[in-house]
């Protein structure tokens, strides 16, 4: 059914938005009678509406493991916590974990998550319970064991040709990171994705550490330079998560490729990965950069709105510039129409043709009042609570913050979480 959103405040005015076949109709500054026929309205209420937020990078199902193994070393979080942690997860672990982080992400006015976990095809699934945009990366990680790459190599093929993709899911081809995998992966989804055009997600300079062994065993190459020397950048669209410990040649290389550099700043000061991101100079050189939560694990949740605060903040502070990376600029890296663009989810602006692909934040909140400055009361002030409605290519996904299906997630997402945890 169309849908009609009115008295909705955008752009500090109050307009009513038409929706037809998950598109913007028109936008209007008053309805008839006559419009009311057959069609579903929602109240605006003059809260004020957004395009919905982006995702650059995370791992869904790690909602099942918040709060474990919280201040520790990345090293040790991996190997002690996390990676036995998630040898032991059942398909049932998975459905219910896609499902509590889906629910989280349409809570937070997420639209669209970048996604790298195992078992992908379980999120495909669960797409079909919460329709929101995603695309969704086949991982590879064998530990440098070249039979076990081969493996999953013939697992990542048989994914794609089995999946029905549609123009909302798509897919991709994720490399855990230089250190976790083999040259032989590397190679083979560098060569993969240039011939069946999908796009690469992968971790790139998280650590110090990650950088000094990847310069002893590559004859002292950066992570960057072992990749470029792969040929798994060219041509390929590459998402690369963190991008911390990067020097000067290394920023060329990312900028000469189109690299997209994914910021992940709770992830990294909560790991506290020791440096901070440069986004002044990958913006100097012209590298795009989009902001991810990562997973909950290392975060611990999946708020878009908190992200961008913070990715601001950090900013200002380590480079002494209150001026750098300001509400506009914070929120056009998960919002709007350049992430848009890049993830493929439409032209990312609020006008007629275009996906209707909203949040609707709460005017009445306390974070939003006064409305002196509402994109700073945005990014500075207010955090996903405030999202009152969430609607994506015209349907309702949540309503007075109320989602179908919500309390079986949660409870059974308790349950899964006692049981794996405990083992
Ligand atoms: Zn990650």
């Amino acid at each position: 059914m169309d849908l009609l959103i009115r008295n909705v405040s955008h752009e500090g005015k109050i307009v009513n938005i038409f929706v037809s076949k998950g598109k913007i109709d028109r936008i209007s500054d008053t309805v008839s009678e006559s419009d009311l026929q057959g069609i579903a309205v929602l109240e605006g209420d003059d809260n004020y509406i957004f395009p919905m937020l982006h995702n650059g990078h995370t791992h869904s199902p790690m909602v099942l493991l918040r709060g474990y193994g919280d201040d520790m070393v990345l090293d040790e979080w991996l190997n002690t916590k996390i990676w036995p942690a998630e040898a032991r997860l059942t398909e049932e672990d998975y459905y219910w974990g896609n499902r509590l982080a889906l629910v989280e992400m349409i809570k937070n006015g997420t639209g669209f998550f970048n996604e790298m976990y195992m078992n992908p095809r379980s999120m495909v699934k669960a797409l079909i319970d919460f329709p929101l945009k995603a695309r969704i990366h086949f991982p590879l990680i064998d530990g440098m064991d070249v039979e076990l790459a081969k493996k999953q190599i013939t697992d990542c093929s048989l994914f794609f040709e089995n999946t029905s993709w549609t123009q909302n899911v798509k897919g991709g081809v994720a490399l855990h990171s230089v250190y976790a995998n083999s040259e032989y992966s590397l190679k083979w989804a560098g060569e993969y994705a240039r011939r069946n055009n999908l796009p690469l997600h992968i971790h790139l300079c998280e650590t110090e550490q990650e950088i000094e062994n990847c310069r002893q065993k590559n004859q002292g190459q950066s992570p960057v330079e072992y990749l470029e020397k792969l040929d798994f950048f060219r041509d390929n669209k590459v998402f690369a998560a963190h991008c911390l410990w990067l020097d000067e040649s290394d920023i060329d290389i990312l900028s000469g490729h189109g690299v997209i550099a994914v910021h992940n700043p709770v992830s990294n000061m909560k790991l506290a990965a020791g440096r901070v991101f440069p986004y002044s100079k990958l913006k100097d050189k012209g590298v795009p950069v989009v902001l991810g939560t990562d997973g909950a694990a290392s975060n611990n949740n999946l708020d878009l709105l908190e992200e961008m605060k913070i990715a601001s903040l950090l900013q200002k502070h380590h480079s002494g510039d209150p001026t750098l990376m300001s509400a506009d600029e914070a929120f056009s890296l998960s919002s709007g129409p350049v992430v848009s663009q890049i993830f493929e989810t439409g032209s990312g602006k609020i006008e007629t043709g275009s996906d209707a692909d909203f949040i609707i934040i709460n005017r009445k909140s306390l974070s939003m009042t006064p409305a002196t400055n509402i994109k700073s009361n945005l990014i500075y002030s207010a955090s996903g609570h405030d999202i009152l409605h969430m609607i994506l290519q015209g349907e309702i996904l949540m309503k007075d913050r109320m989602i179908r299906g919500e309390e079986t997630v949660v409870e059974m997402a308790h349950r899964r979480a006692e049981i794996l945890l405990k083992s």
